[in-house]
């Protein structure tokens, strides 16, 4: 049900003000044929935009299904006119360059479907207004109402629920207006359709409603909203306030899955995703029905932006979401019940032996392949980066105002290392065609090697002002007393101006890379080795003796890109961090702690005795936790030998994997346990429509 309530819209050109819709309030069926006739600059054209969002109003509110869009944000808007509404020009606004196909599969680009589902439904919405045959066509071998049909195709493929037509027989001879008005018809069942015309023939054939305006002012209904209509729609709560604080997350995520494209939705997205993976966000957006359609194209170009992440320790928020939307009463008695919290906080931790399962995978690259676009491994080694400022030393990575706002302990942090979105500096995927094709270099050259690395802006082109502290561009004595009012207990006003940079300012800022074994150093006298990060001297020369960084190349998403890779910030090569593991190797510490595996080098405390030192977290690069793996993997402890043995014998069979898809999730779930195969199976096919509770329970009881 579409509300316009008193709207008022006035043109300001210049000195001349013009009225165009001056107090206009009218109430739309979700299902009836609308004709809004007037002479012309009587504002129908006006009116019309103003419902599809195309327009602003003044004044008044527009109402959709009971929710005022005083407070709708752009991306609301764009999401509206991206998913619930259709448009028919008079002037047809096809692409002339681009064939009949092209430009209906154009209209569904916007809304991150795959390119075989956009072709499918492209092909059925050209088959539907009788011009499935021409599609390979460009719109100048078309007639006129040939190509109004194909606008036609192009505003259906959507699937809106409103169709607003503007004119849309302006152009066309009788003959062909009423073949156009038939198609129209047709639709016309199962949505509403509001069509302006000036033409009060084809209005009365037409139509199942009429709507005169003159002057900007409605003069005439046909069929307004009977009494009964209209007490219900009075009856219908209206949730006035659609503001940031009374919209759910569910409700932001199913407004649209276009919202994915946006920063925000996606800075939340991909904290969720780190932890649960693709699936989660399959389950997320499936729970809320206006997305269910979008599920079903999560492939490849999604998998790009949220690939699926196996890490060692995760904590799951799956059981956690699955409490909040459970919907146990409380009891009825005189008594207090508790709320299992801590139970899913413990089952929601899980951790995975990622060195035998990699090792698997590269013994099985043959057997992969058709079902991979790339694996990629990252190594739980944070770089110690540091830039000169003058005589001074400031460390850049990890990046000191998410330490300052999130410390480095807890659930946040643990959520936000994993994404890595809290990370200035992060590291390239292996394979450049990723993401190269995504952007667009603004300046400079993508890294080639380890000492090179590429500012990536967000997906508006800027990026944050956290960003200018990390390169040198903003002073540290400047971060040093941003990071005082972050850490004060009791907050504080900051006053950071906004800036700009040119390419040059930026391009050559340089650093020193450092693995944190170079912290170390054996103190003889007590015979243990020990964190040297706090000497300034010892700091200093370490730093000097760094891998040098130098920022070689500015790119931004690239015009048009939906779904891109890489969030903003400094990434690094992959062979800096082989460089760093190289150093880690054959560092003296590491070889140290190495040969006395059980013994804490730090302390020479046995390990697990005393709570070890956890500023020393390289050993997770070369220990294996076999408890550890056999929990993940559920595999019988003495039968466990750490070698891609232990994988053969959980007897993989290479014909169960039928995967359309990305990856060989049949041995990926065997791998663990607690993913059902084929429940994992028909959640990637896009087979599970709306996902229950109880499915979510399933899938996620054991991970
Ligand atoms: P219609 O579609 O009924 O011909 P419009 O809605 O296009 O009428 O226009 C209503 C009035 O508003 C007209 O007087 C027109 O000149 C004015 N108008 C419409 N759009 C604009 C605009 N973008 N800038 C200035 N005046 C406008
Ligand atoms: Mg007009």
């Amino acid at each position: 049900m579409l509300q316009i309530k008193n709207i008022k819209k006035t043109y300001h050109t210049g000195n001349l003000i013009q009225k165009a819709l001056d107090d206009v309030s009218l109430n739309l069926r979700d299902n009836e044929f609308v004709a809004i006739l007037g002479p012309s600059g009587s504002g129908k054209t006006t009116l019309l935009n103003i419902i599809g969002g195309l327009d602003q109003y003044d004044d008044g509110d527009l109402i959709i299904n009971g929710i005022s869009t005083k407070n709708y944000t752009d991306k609301d808007w764009d999401s509206y006119r991206n998913h619930s509404v259709g448009f028919v020009f008079q002037s047809y606004n096809l692409i002339p360059h681009q064939t009949l196909l092209q430009n209906v599969e154009l209209a569904l680009t916007i809304s991150g479907i795959s390119k075989e589902e956009r072709r499918k439904r492209a092909i059925e919405a050209l088959d539907a207004v009788g011009l499935k045959e021409q599609m390979h066509k460009k719109p100048s071998q078309l007639s006129g109402g040939q190509m109004q049909r194909v606008s036609l195709a192009r505003a259906l493929v959507n699937n809106p629920d409103i169709l607003l037509a503007d004119e849309p027989t302006g152009a066309l001879d009788t003959q062909t207006s009423h073949q156009v008005m038939d198609l129209l018809k047709d639709v016309v069942k199962d949505r509403l359709v509001v069509m302006v015309t000036h033409n009060p023939e084809l209005a009365d054939e037409y139509a199942t409603r009429i709507v005169k305006v003159r002057d900007g002012k409605i003069l005439n209904d046909s069929n307004p909203l009977t009494r009964e209509e209209t007490a219900r729609l009075s009856d219908q709560p209206e949730h006035k306030n659609l503001g940031k604080t009374s919209m759910s997350f569910l409700t932001a995520l199913s407004l649209s899955f276009n919202n994915l494209k946006t920063k925000k939705a996606r800075t939340i997205l991909t904290a969720f995703a780190g932890s649960i993976g693709i699936i989660g966000i399959a389950l997320i957006l499936s729970l809320s029905t206006g997305v269910n359609d979008y599920i079903t194209s999560i492939e490849k170009e999604t998998l790009s932006e949220y690939p699926i992440q196996i890490q060692k320790m995760t904590s799951s928020m799956m059981s956690m979401m699955i409490s909040m939307m459970s919907d146990d009463q409380a009891p009825d008695g005189d008594y207090v019940e508790e709320f299992p919290t801590l139970n899913m906080m413990a089952g929601g931790k899980s951790s995975n032996d990622l060195k035998s399962f990699k090792s698997y995978l590269d013994s099985h690259q043959e057997l992969l392949d058709p079902y991979v676009r790339s694996i990629e491994y990252k190594y739980s080694l944070t770089p110690q980066i540091f830039r000169y400022e003058d005589q001074d030393i400031y460390q850049v990575c990890p990046d000191p105002v998410t330490q300052a706002m999130f410390g480095s302990s807890g659930m946040v942090s643990s959520m936000l290392t994993s994404t890595s979105m809290a990370e200035m500096f992060q590291e390239l995927p292996e394979d450049p065609n990723l993401y190269q094709s995504q952007y667009e270099l603004k300046a400079g050259t993508w890294p080639k090697n380890a000492n090179e690395a590429v500012l990536v802006l967000d997906s508006t082109g800027l990026m944050s002002d956290v960003l200018s502290y990390s390169l040198g561009l903003r002073s540290g004595k400047e971060l040093d007393d941003v990071l005082k009012v972050l850490q004060s207990k009791d907050g504080g006003k900051l006053d950071v101006k906004k800036e700009h940079w040119t390419y040059d300012d930026i391009l050559g800022r340089s650093f020193k890379v450092l693995s944190s074994s170079q912290f170390y150093e054996y103190d003889s006298k007590f015979k243990v080795w020990s964190d040297k990060k706090d000497n300034a001297d010892f700091l200093k020369n370490a730093v000097d003796k760094g891998i040098d960084l130098k920022i070689t190349g500015i790119a931004s998403p690239a015009k048009g890109e939906s779904v891109t890779m890489l969030t903003q910030g400094i990434y690094y090569t992959p062979e800096l961090m082989d460089q760093l593991i190289k150093i880690a190797a054959d560092s003296d510490v590491v070889k140290a702690q190495l040969k006395t595996p059980k013994i804490n080098i730090m302390t020479r405390d046995e390990f697990g005795k005393k709570p070890k030192d956890s500023a020393f977290s390289n050993e997770d690069l070369f220990t294996v936790d076999e408890k550890a793996f056999a929990e993940a993997f559920r595999i019988d402890e003495s039968k466990m030998n750490l070698d891609t043995s232990a994988f053969s014998d959980m007897n993989i069979n290479p014909a169960d994997l039928n995967l359309s898809g990305i990856m060989d999730f049949s041995s990926l779930a065997q791998a663990l346990p607690a993913m059902n195969a084929e429940t994992f199976n028909q959640i990637m096919n896009g087979a599970i429509k709306p996902v229950t509770e109880e499915t979510m329970k399933e899938i996620f009881t054991n991970v």
